[in-house]
């Protein structure tokens, strides 16, 4: 394992030290377990840990076929920094075909309603033949980066797949992310130096003005409670219940 101590600021090294601890003890708990990586910022911090520290964990990607050509070329700076290629699940392309050719290949636009179909279809029902059979999986999500996901716990039972999630970047800060970033040479989507903090599909991620929400530019005609996927649907039943039981606590 890489020693870092002498790179990473005190603060951040304890975080750094105590992700090593996580992330093995999830592969003791979980031998399957597998990192969804959309090759981001987070990602690329979970992959570097889990490559380096020679944790035997699976990391696979999703290829919704509406990626960024910077994206997709992340799958190869992977495979030449860590000699590992990820597994890439991709949509059912009869799937993708039925729903261009009823709505057309810009649906997304048009309605909530259509732009999460699209997301059923390209990223959501990847995901689940990505987790079948599994017992657990790993994001890399942060509380700090959306309204949805400002009460995301490190671990929890994800009730809209069916197994354990571990969120163990959950307590960092975006500062934190990219000193790790920066201090150990990691890899990042060119994307994140033009404005885009956060990348998903190219036609439905666009740059933030300064000071903007992380997740401004996801999905950015739509309100802000309605900005997620489905990939972590379980991020506003989590809130509403924490919502509901604040209601009822006065
Ligand atoms: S982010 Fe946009 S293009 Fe990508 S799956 Fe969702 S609606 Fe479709």
């Amino acid at each position: 394992m890489t020693t870092v101590d002498s790179v990473l600021e005190p603060a951040v090294d304890v975080l750094w030290q105590r992700l090593q601890g996580q992330l093995a003890d999830i592969a003791q708990r979980y031998p399957d377990a597998a990192l969804a990586s959309s090759l981001a910022a987070e990602d690329m911090v979970l992959t570097h840990a889990i490559y380096e520290g020679g944790f035997p964990l699976e990391i696979f990607t999703l290829d919704t076929g509406r990626l960024h050509t910077e994206t997709l070329g992340m799958q190869d700076a992977v495979r030449e920094r860590y000699g590992r290629s990820l597994t890439v699940y991709r949509p059912d392309a009869a799937a993708v075909d039925a729903h261009v050719n009823a709505h057309g290949a810009y649906a997304f636009y048009e309605s909530v309603e259509l732009r999460k179909a699209c997301c059923q279809i390209r990223k959501v029902d990847p995901l689940k033949r990505a987790l079948a059979g599994r017992g657990a999986w790993i994001t890399g999500q942060r509380r700090a980066q959306a309204a949805t996901r400002g009460e995301l716990p490190e671990a929890e039972h994800d009730p809209v797949f069916g197994l354990y999630k571990y969120n163990p970047l959950a307590a960092w800060s975006e500062e934190d992310v990219w000193h790790v970033i920066r201090a150990l040479g990691i890899h990042y989507n060119p994307l994140h130096d033009q404005g885009y903090p956060s990348i998903g599909c190219e036609p439905c991620t666009r740059a933030v003005r300064p000071g903007e929400d992380v997740r401004a530019g996801r999905w950015w005609w739509e309100s802000s409670d309605s900005k997620e996927c489905g990939l972590h649907a379980g991020n506003r039943v989590i809130s509403v219940v924490a919502a509901t039981e604040k209601s009822t606590s006065v």
